[in-house]
C-alpha cells in the first residue's frame, strides 16, 4: 500500500461509484501517483480515462488532458460534471468568454478547477494558453499531464496526427511533472517512438492483456457474386445468428445501404447507420438496435462510439478493416457480457484493392492493411496466435480452446461456407 491507497479506493467508490478495479488500472493510477512517467495500453473500452481522472481528484493541483478529438472530450466532460467533479474543456471553437475564464484559473492558486482537457493544436498554437500553464507550473500546481491517444505522435500508429509532435517539448518544459500517456496501441514500435518523441524514453508501459477468451474468429470466403454474398448473410442471420443480435460493418455508406436493403428484402429486421444520416435518425437506428427491434445493424465504421450493448453476439465484417488495430476495436464490440461471441470477416482479395486506395495516402496505412490481410489469408495458423502477435503479446497455443476456424476445422477453413455452429461443446 501507499500513502494514498485508502484515499483511491475512497474517490473510486463515493465519487466515481465503482465497486472495483479492472486489470492494470490501479498498477497505472499507483504508478502516475508516486510520480513516474508512463503510458498506459489497455483495449479501448477497458477504461483508460480513469487512470488519469481518479489520480486528479486524489492530489491538489490540475491535470491536464491532452486528447484528440474534441467530441470525445465533450463527452468526459460531461460525465465528469454530472459527478460534480470540476473539469473544463478548451478548443479553438470554445466561446471567447469561456476560454478567459480557463486561461485566468491556471494563473489563480484559488481555482477548484481540477482537470482541463484541451487539443493538442491548443497547446501548439496559443502562447497566452502556455504562458500561463507554466505559471500554474511555476505555482507547483500542475498535478499531472494526460495524453489521451499518445499513438498519435508517431507516423507509425494508424492515427498520425501532426499536432502532437508538439508534446515532445511537454517533459522539459515541465519538470518534474508526471506525464501519462493512454492508447489501445500496443505495437512495440509504436510504444518506443511515442517515448522517444515525448522525451520519455524508458518509461514505465502498463499494458493489460488484449486477449478475449470468449470471442471466436472466423474468416468466409466471400464470394464474387453479390448474390450469394447476401445468402450468406441471410443464411447466418436466420441460422446460426437467429434471434441473436448483432452488428454488419461494410466498407462504404452505399455498401452498407445496398446490403441493409437486400436483407429486408429478405425479410430481416436490420438498421442502417453510416454518417450521412442526420442525428435524430442515428440515435433512432441505434435505439431500435439497443431494444433489439432490429436483429442487427448494417453500418459503416462511423457506428462505433458509444455503443454499450453487452450482448452483442456477432460482429460480422463484409470487407477488411483498414488495420488489426481497427479490425480488433471494430470486432471487439461483440461479447462485452462475456459470452461466447463470433467475429467474421467475409474476405477476397478485390477488397483489398478497394480499401487500399482509401489508405494509400501513407506507405505505413499499407502497411497496417497488409497486417490485416495476412490475418484472413492465414488458413494454418491460430487465429488468436496472430491477433497476439500483432498486439505484442504471447497467449499460448493452448490459450484457444478452439475458439478460432483454424483450431476448431482446420479443413474447412475458408475453403467451405460453413454455416454449421462450430464447436458446439464451448
Ligand atoms: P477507454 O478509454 O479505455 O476506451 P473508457 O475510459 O472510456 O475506456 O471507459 C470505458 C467505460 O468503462 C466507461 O463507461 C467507464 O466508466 C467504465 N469503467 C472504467 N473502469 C471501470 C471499472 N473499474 N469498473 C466498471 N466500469 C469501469
Ligand atoms: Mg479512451
Ligand atoms: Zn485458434
Amino acid at each position: 500500500t501507499y500513502a494514498w491507497s485508502d484515499e483511491v479506493l475512497k474517490v473510486l467508490n463515493d465519487v466515481f461509484h465503482i465497486k472495483s478495479f479492472r486489470p492494470k488500472q490501479l498498477a497505472a493510477i499507483n504508478c502516475t501517483l508516486s510520480g513516474q512517467h508512463a503510458i498506459v495500453v489497455m483495449p479501448t473500452g477497458a477504461g483508460k480515462s480513469l487512470c488519469y481522472q481518479l489520480p486528479a481528484l486524489v492530489k491538489p493541483g490540475l491535470t491536464l488532458v491532452i486528447s484528440p478529438l474534441v467530441s470525445l472530450m465533450e463527452d468526459q466532460v460531461r460525465s465528469l460534471t454530472k459527478k460534480n467533479i470540476p473539469a473544463k474543456l478548451m478548443s479553438s471553437s470554445s466561446p471567447k468568454q469561456e476560454t478567459t475564464e480557463i486561461l485566468n484559473a491556471l494563473k489563480d492558486s484559488k481555482t477548484d478547477m481540477k482537470l482541463l482537457y484541451v487539443t493538442p493544436e491548443r497547446l501548439a498554437k496559443s502562447k497566452r494558453f502556455m504562458a500561463n500553464l507554466q505559471k500554474c507550473h511555476a505555482d507547483g500546481r500542475l498535478q499531472r499531464i494526460a495524453i489521451d491517444e499518445v499513438h498519435c505522435c508517431s507516423t507509425w500508429g494508424h492515427d498520425f496526427r501532426p499536432d502532437y509532435k508538439f508534446l515532445g517539448v511537454l517533459a522539459d518544459m515541465f519538470k518534474n511533472v508526471p506525464i501519462l500517456g493512454l492508447t489501445a496501441t500496443a505495437t512495440t514500435n509504436v510504444l518506443i517512438d511515442v517515448q522517444k518523441i515525448l522525451n520519455i524514453l524508458g518509461c514505465l508501459v502498463i499494458k493489460s492483456t488484449f486477449n478475449r477468451p470468449n470471442l471466436f474468429y472466423k474468416i468466409i470466403e466471400k464470394p464474387t457474386s453479390q448474390d450469394e454474398c447476401m445468402l450468406i448473410l441471410e443464411k447466418l442471420l436466420k441460422g446460426r445468428y437467429k434471434g441473436q443480435s448483432g452488428i454488419i460493418y461494410a466498407h462504404s455508406i452505399k455498401d452498407a445501404e445496398d446490403i441493409a436493403s437486400k436483407l429486408r428484402q429478405r425479410k430481416l429486421k436490420v438498421g442502417c447507420y453510416h454518417a450521412n444520416l442526420d442525428a435524430a435518425t442515428r440515435s433512432e437506428v441505434h435505439l431500435k438496435w439497443h431494444d433489439n427491434r432490429y436483429q442487427a445493424i448494417v453500418a459503416t465504421v462511423a457506428f462505433g462510439m458509444g455503443i454499450d450493448k453487452p450482448d452483442v453476439r456477432f460482429v460480422i465484417h463484409h470487407s477488411i478493416s483498414k488495420s488489426m488495430e481497427n479490425y480488433y476495436q471494430e470486432s471487439g464490440r461483440a461479447g462485452r457480457d462475456g459470452l461466447r461471441s463470433e467475429c467474421v470477416i467475409l474476405y477476397r482479395m478485390q477488397d483489398i484493392f478497394k480499401v487500399s486506395t482509401m489508405v494509400f495516402s501513407a506507405t505505413a496505412s499499407l502497411k497496417h492493411l497488409y497486417g490485416m490481410v495476412k490475418y484472413c489469408l492465414n488458413g494454418s495458423l491460430c487465429r488468436r496466435l496472430l491477433i497476439a502477435e500483432h498486439f505484442d503479446e504471447t497467449w499460448g497455443d493452448s490459450d484457444c480452446r478452439k475458439m478460432c476456424d483454424v483450431c476448431c476445422n482446420p479443413q474447412t477453413v475458408v475453403k467451405e461456407i460453413d454455416l454449421k455452429p462450430h464447436c458446439a461443446t464451448i
